[in-house]
């Protein structure tokens, strides 16, 4: 069984450390800076062996530098985006197959928070790392890309399993459960869970990882029926 543990940078950046007992190796997901990664390894007796990168952005790439310093390890990413992180040395796009030990992770191409955005899905683990394309209640802003892009992207992590669990690299699920409650306020089940979310965050708890069956019932991006309807949610929440 694998072990993911979140490390919590920045203002609200998700860093997850996965480590793989069987063959000790240990890989890290969108890296935003080094320190608070080696440490979180060094404690565990764990060394990095990996690092998978999401998208370019330095909130999920800054710590690349140093930790492939530090530890030698590999570091796979987005073909699309391979001269925005000088650092990779796998490049990867949709179909590839990138493994951690003898666990298989699918890469999916997720273009619109950025233009070459990818997504890890291991099936054999029913987890996926997604970056900045599906958040709790939420999915990124479309900085490269387009709402048509990030309604294509919506369907491929809508035909994952519901228990997939779903780790994003931002803790905004308040906000955007705000959002999400303004678009369907008879949503039962975002009532609910938004009742849920507001304790864990008073209690200074996370919220993250989520999961599909969670998205289904209560994401506003992932539950738009038209490339439009999307298009009008995410300018509204760009607005709000
Ligand atoms: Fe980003
Ligand atoms: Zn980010």
């Amino acid at each position: 069984m694998m072990e993911i543990v979140r490390i919590p940078v920045l203002n609200d950046n998700y860093v997850w450390l996965v480590h793989e007992p069987a063959s000790g190796e240990t890989m890290v997901v969108d890296p935003a800076v080094a320190d608070p990664v080696l440490n979180a390894a060094k404690e565990r007796g764990w060394t990095v062996t990996q690092i998978w990168n999401t998208h370019w952005h330095p909130d999920h790439t800054g710590g690349n530098e140093a930790i492939k310093a530090a530890t030698g390890c590999t570091v796979t990413g987005p073909k699309a985006e391979a001269e925005r992180i000088p650092t990779l040395d796998r490049l990867v796009g949709e179909g590839d197959v990138v493994t951690l030990g003898a666990v298989e992770a699918k890469v999916l191409d997720v273009p619109a928070h950025t233009a070459g955005h990818i997504a890890y899905h291991l099936p054999g683990e029913d987890v996926a790392f997604v970056g900045d394309t599906l958040f709790a209640m939420g999915c990124g802003r479309l900085f490269e890309g387009d709402a048509a892009q990030m309604y294509a992207a919506m369907r491929k992590f809508e035909a994952m399993p519901d228990e997939t669990v779903i780790y994003c690299a931002h803790e905004y699920t308040e906000a955007n459960g705000d959002f999400a409650l303004a678009v369907e306020p008879q949503n039962e089940a975002l009532v609910e869970r938004m009742d849920e979310v507001r304790a864990k965050r008073a209690r200074g708890e996370a919220t993250v990882p989520t999961d599909i069956a969670a998205e289904k019932a209560t994401n506003p991006f992932m539950r738009a029926g038209s490339v439009e309807e999307l298009a009008k949610r995410r300018a509204a929440k760009d607005a709000a």
